[in-house]
């Protein structure tokens, strides 16, 4: 971080937050999952990291949330890496939907049944499906540990309350998945293929967290402190582009032009974004707007875009 860039977001981050704080009223938290509807509306965190060690945070940035549609970006990492490109796009396709990220409505692509993309909950229940290991006990602590390593925190783990509670109403991804294995796409038993969704959806992280596993994508796979090589380049050139044209559901298009930046949201008010080679981003605030975003989330990443002419494009 420039140490300009570094002072003036120290010295404005707080304000811009409570700015953004004021639409929370304007939108309301997941209700859907019941436990999800425990969190406040008024929450609102950010947390930046760079490179160097170097962060800045504001707001309820120490809240504990769960990732839920976050981490497909992760699982179709690890997938990728576990069986590569050709054998993960014959199950899933690479195409936006405009649709909402749990819709049956174009379930269908290039062959019947494939979902259009590993980012709605069709596609990422595939991806599930395809994580190497022989039981999903053993599938989900392999997600588990890839993830604890992207944010350098052993002590991730699974909110189980929230778990549970998906597990007992998710119907809707319950028909997904059962439309998906009477096409084929899916070869396991439903309820195994499930119970691995729901457990990476239900990984509990703060925004400090979810900042290191984007700065791990933003800089094409290598932790920066360590060095390490943790995910080959291209497999984040993929997730990158399926953040950009996904990531934030069919607000996509609309969070591309306002904001520029690759992110993906999830229902708990997560929104993880990046800026390439420069610094990772977690930002938490439940209260959603119609199209299941973060709205004051959305509200503050605008504004940082802006003021710092973020955007890519
Ligand atoms: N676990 C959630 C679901 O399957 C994830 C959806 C989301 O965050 N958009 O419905």
């Amino acid at each position: 971080m420039s140490m300009e860039q570094m002072q003036k977001l120290k010295k404005k981050l707080p304000e811009w937050l409570e700015t953004s704080r004021l639409r929370t009223g304007q939108g309301d938290v997941a209700a859907y999952i019941p436990e999800l509807a425990k969190a406040s509306r008024d929450t609102l965190g950010i947390h930046i990291a760079d490179s160097q060690g170097q962060t800045v945070s504001a707001g309820d940035c120490g809240l504990p949330f769960t990732m839920q549609s976050i981490s497909k970006v992760f699982t179709l990492i690890l997938a990728l890496m576990d069986h590569g490109e050709e054998a993960v796009f014959y199950n899933v396709g690479k195409e936006p939907t405009g649709d909402d990220f749990n819709s049956m409505i174009k379930l269908e692509l290039v062959e019947p049944g494939i979902p259009f993309n590993p980012l709605i909950n069709a596609g990422a229940i595939t991806v599930s499906s395809l994580i190497a290991g022989d039981s999903p006990e053993e599938k989900s602590e392999r997600i588990l540990q890839f993830f604890r390593k992207l944010a350098g925190n052993d002590r991730l783990d699974y909110n189980m309350d929230v778990y549970h509670s998906e597990l007992e109403t998710g119907d809707l991804n319950r028909s997904l998945a059962y439309f998906l294995k009477q096409n084929g796409v899916l070869k396991d038993p439903v309820e195994d293929v499930l119970s691995v969704y729901f457990r990476h959806c239900s990984i509990e992280v703060d925004c400090s967290d979810l900042s290191r596993m984007a700065l791990v994508l933003a800089f094409d796979g290598v932790d920066p402190q360590s060095g390490e090589k943790l995910i080959p380049r291209r497999y984040i050139q993929i997730a990158k582009t399926f953040m950009v044209t996904c990531g934030m559901y069919n607000a996509s298009g609309e969070f591309a032009i306002d904001v520029g930046l690759p992110a993906k949201s999830g229902v708990s008010g997560g929104i993880m974004a990046l800026v390439p080679g420069q610094y990772g981003i977690g930002v938490v605030g439940p209260s959603l707007n119609s199209k299941g975003n973060s709205i004051a989330g959305v509200h503050l990443l605008e504004r940082l875009s802006k003021e710092f002419d973020w955007s890519l494009f």
